[in-house]
């Protein structure tokens, strides 16, 4: 995609490409490298719809056009030849030095400084910021001391196996996954959105969970043809990532997309994700209401919080990544987050001040990314009801509730793991083709019915990764003497 996508690329986007890179060389040259290494915990995320989220049902895509099926003229897949980008960066580095003036912004003024940055994402290979649990030795260390187990270790394996047999040809993915010819049918349960871009990032991110990329692990020619998918999409189209007439939810694929790339330039440094991933951030924060400071389905409507959320990781996972996320875009988020909290914020509505489940996890876990203490009590009453919920098989509030509880350890974390990861290893189906995936018992909610069995598997594997997708926000190697007073 290298240099095809520069081709195609307007000028601003190159222009931009180029102060990204001559501003982290600067940042390279000036900063002294850091004393100790202090690694910041990159998010993620993951699905697409959900239950308390009421309106969704009102404008669900039951009428959007069929997306062409033979769209491989428009994918820009990837060249080996990298060398021509790094080139262009490199010569007019020294030229335009001197005039770029800008700063790289902390993603809160309630997170840490920035001057720790370089050691969280300088070093290649899993290592960047809170993703540095998702290789090798330490993957195995975080399992043993979190919780997880061979039988849930194996089922991660088993689930990314079943997303890799339903790739498309064109590197894609389809969240009928009927229509991937390995499978040809085999698996019931297809899901009805469209949007192969949305069912792409949700196939990318268990990857990316176990560390598997196009330069780490069994399935990097399947890594690579998918993000590049994702890459092309937001070169082409100026940072959106989402395919027009793909659904009538564009910006959770945005958000969902918009981590995908950010974690995988994160992980990898490889600079061809540049510029697609600062795109994209950009289109997410262009994208943002002006005036109540969420994200919805449209850019610019009044928010939602399970629609801020997949935004706020994705530029959480932008800014760990040294991408540049402005920190006007965070504090108006944090404002819509403030306008629908009840209780001081241990619980959060959907558009208004409410306290569903659903909601309650998601703005619970974008306050901790946001830099809330662990000590919080506002936190600590909304986990702890959580935690009295426990697991409900609904899989997009399992999703976000599992990390918190995993962030917040203790007692509360034990019993929520068992169950949580028992229900899921039991629950994978064994049979088939369908080995490895997961839908039935996870019914409830919106998202099965428009993801089908790719949303299920994808989130049900992200759940059995949380033991080292990301580091413990308050303990062990991550942030702690931060977030400790
Ligand atoms: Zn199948």
């Amino acid at each position: 995609m290298g240099s095809g996508i520069l081709r195609q690329a307007p000028a601003w986007a190159v222009s931009m490409l180029l102060h990204i890179v001559v501003l982290l060389s600067m940042a390279l040259i000036v900063q002294e490298p850091p004393k100790e290494e202090k690694p910041r915990t990159i998010t993620s995320s993951a699905p697409e719809v959900q239950e308390e989220f009421e309106e969704f049902e009102e404008e669900l895509p039951e009428d959007q056009p069929e997306t062409p099926q033979d769209v491989s003229n428009e994918v820009v897949l990837p060249d080996a030849t990298v060398v021509e980008d790094v080139q262009v960066v490199t010569d007019a580095a020294d030229v335009d030095a001197a005039a770029v003036s800008v700063e790289f912004t902390d993603f809160s003024t309630e997170t840490a400084p920035s001057s720790d940055l370089l050691s969280a994402v300088g070093a290649v290979g899993g290592q960047a910021g809170g993703m540095g649990g998702r290789s090798g030795a330490q993957r195995q260390k975080l399992v043993q001391s979190g919780g997880g187990s061979a039988a849930s270790e194996a089922a991660v394996e088993a689930g990314i196996k079943w997303i890799v047999q339903h790739q498309m040809p064109d590197g894609s993915w389809n969240f009928d996954h009927a229509k991937s010819p390995s499978c040809n049918g085999n698996c019931s349960h297809p899901g009805k959105y469209k949007d192969r871009a949305g069912a792409t990032a949700m196939a990318l991110l268990p990857m990316l969970g176990r560390g598997y990329t196009h330069k780490e692990g069994p399935y990097k020619k399947q890594f690579e043809a998918g993000v590049s998918f994702l890459a092309a999409q937001a070169a082409s189209q100026n940072g959106a990532i989402f395919e027009k007439g793909g659904g009538s939810h564009p910006l959770y694929v945005q958000g969902l997309g918009g981590i995908v790339l950010t974690e995988t330039y994160a992980m990898t440094q490889d600079k061809r994700l540049a510029m697609p991933a600062q795109a994209a951030l950009n289109f997410i924060m262009a994208a943002q209401d002006p005036v109540g400071g969420g994200w919805r389905y449209q850019p610019k409507q009044p928010g939602d919080t399970s629609a801020v959320g997949w935004q706020l990781m994705a530029l959480k996972s932008g800014h760990m990544a040294f991408l540049q996320v402005s920190p006007l875009t965070i504090r108006k988020a944090v404002e819509f987050l403030n306008g629908v909290q009840q209780d001081d914020g241990a619980a959060y509505g959907y558009a208004d001040p409410g306290n569903g489940p659903g909601t309650s996890a998601v703005g619970l876990l974008c306050r901790m990314y946001l830099g809330w203490k662990k000590d919080n009590p506002a936190l600590q009453r909304g986990v702890a009801r959580l935690a009295k919920i426990g697991p409900n098989a609904d899989l997009y509030y399992d999703y976000y509730a599992t990390q918190i509880l995993h962030h917040m350890e203790g007692e509360q974390w034990v019993a929520w793991n068992t169950k949580m990861r028992d229900m899921l290893v039991k629950s994978q189906s064994k049979k088939g083709h369908e080995a490895g995936s997961w839908f039935e018992g996870f019914e409830r909610g919106h998202g099965p019915e428009y993801g089908g069995r790719l949303y299920c598997t994808s989130l049900a594997t992200m759940i059995l990764e949380v033991y080292y997708r990301h580091l413990p926000l308050y303990s062990g190697q991550s942030v702690d003497e931060e977030f400790k007073e």
